[in-house]
């Protein structure tokens, strides 16, 4: 039997927890009887004291036992459970692809995912915007939509991982959210209670990302990687580049368009075709659905190119309360938005940068997004059609066209656009889509 602030005292002092001591402390955050107090001083002595990994792993497994930890034993199902995960950016909705990608190769994905945090998208707000479409199913609606489709798009019930959400909630107003060790608990700790054989992180760096620097993304993927594969789950942490909008758009229905148009082939931005395939095929090989990464990309084209990965985002969509013809008729049920007019370049030259943040927030200030958690979104606004950086523009050319409730909130996301996309004379250094991959030793 521990004292919770007997443990809070060790690690104020700078002494490693033992995995029990960890243990006792998140199940007391589950059941209640660690106060907020003790949340919040215990979070405070992490942010300064640090974890060893042995640490992080016991908190991320302490997480994940707090609540229910999903088991698909029973179902028999004749492939890998499989899932991946992004710590969030702008444009960023290669979920909503790879998913029916891997389900189409042979895999299972029960995909718990989030809202909007911040500047970043959600994939569970995105998915909002297809009307009929339920987040919230019961558990064996869930289960039969990963059977039959081997996909399903989800949000997190009370019962997963309820620790991670008291924790958070303390975090969030105590200035401890941008701890390491407890950002890889919070992310895997729920992961992980979904029961999977393997996942694929994607940390993104750059200026639309969660992190600010690179040495930080640097080390959350590696904190990732090894307290993934140390709690027994084989996980490949990628870094990606996210110094500009990934897709071409960025918004909700915005972006649910830019994913049907990629799984059809109507339209497909090399640079998200590139991170989704990447990810995917990291997936495939970790799941054994394929031996190597060649073979994997080319299951992936053949998934796209046979409509098969088309067909499982319409039986997701069909199968948790969307329309059944969703994929033929995405433009009749998308909501569109009052006033869809292009944002114009004011000088010609090259694009150099985009300050992804920026654009993020400008999508929050259209209603896209929330400001507090109560906010409601508005589905049909944001950005499509986007330039990219390395685009030379034309003075009077179209930065991107701008889809808005109404005139004023128009304009502000217009000037906000247009500041957030720096325009000069050079041609830009290429950056790579992915800067690193770590994959599991064994
Ligand atoms: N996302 C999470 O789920 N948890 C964190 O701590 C940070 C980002």
């Amino acid at each position: 039997m521990f004292l919770a602030q007997e443990i809070i005292k060790k690690k104020r002092d700078n002494q490693p927890l033992s995995s029990e001591e960890i243990r006792f402390f998140t199940q007391g955050i589950a059941d209640g009887s660690v106060s907020e107090g003790q949340i919040a001083a215990f979070a405070m002595a992490v942010y300064f004291n640090d974890m060893t990994m042995a640490e992080r792993i016991a908190l991320t497994e302490g997480t994940r036992d707090s609540g229910m930890v999903l088991d698909w034993s029973a179902y028999n199902f004749d492939g890998p459970i499989l899932d991946k995960h992004s710590t969030g950016g702008v444009g960023d909705c290669v979920s909503l692809m790879l998913g029916p990608m891997i389900a189409a190769c042979g895999a299972y994905v029960p995909m718990i995912s989030g809202r909007g945090l911040g500047h970043t998208g959600g994939t569970l707000d995105k998915l909002e915007s297809i009307p009929g479409y339920n987040i919230e199913p019961d558990n064996a609606t869930f289960a039969k939509v990963v059977g039959e489709a081997g996909v399903a798009i989800i949000g997190q019930t009370g019962d997963l991982a309820p620790a991670d959400k008291r924790l958070y909630a303390t975090r969030d107003v105590t200035a401890t959210v941008d701890s390491i060790a407890l950002i890889t608990a919070s992310i895997l700790g729920k992961k992980l209670a979904a029961g999977l054989d393997a996942l694929v992180m994607d940390v993104k760096v750059g200026s639309g990302a969660f992190m600010p620097t690179y040495e930080l993304s640097e080390q959350l993927a590696e904190s990732i990687s090894q307290v993934a594969n140390g709690a027994g789950v084989p996980t490949t942490a990628l870094l990606t580049n996210m110094d500009q909008v990934l897709a071409s758009s960025a918004g909700n229905a915005l972006e649910i368009v830019e994913a049907v148009q990629y799984l059809t082939g109507e339209y497909r931005n090399p640079r998200l075709h590139q991170v989704t395939l990447v990810q995917a095929a990291e997936l495939l090989v970790l799941g054994k659905l394929a031996t190597d990464i060649d073979e994997a990309q080319a299951k992936l084209m053949q998934a796209l190119d046979s409509g098969e990965a088309a067909k499982r985002f319409g039986l997701m969509v069909a199968g948790l309360g969307g329309p059944a013809d969703f994929i033929q008729r995405y433009q009749d049920y998308l909501p569109q938005a009052a006033v869809i007019k292009p944002v114009l370049a004011e000088q010609s030259g090259v694009v150099q940068q985009m300050n992804g943040t920026a654009i993020g927030m400008a999508v929050v200030g259209l209603g896209g997004g929330r400001r507090v958690a109560t906010d409601v979104i508005d589905h049909s606004v944001g950005f499509n059609q986007m330039v990219a950086i390395g685009d030379t523009v034309a003075a009077d050319m179209p930065l991107a066209l701008l889809h808005a409730k109404d005139q004023a909130s128009w304009q502000q996301a217009a000037a906000a656009l247009r500041s957030a996309v720096v325009i000069g004379d050079d041609t830009p250094a290429a950056k790579p889509q992915v800067y690193r991959r770590i994959r599991p030793s064994i």
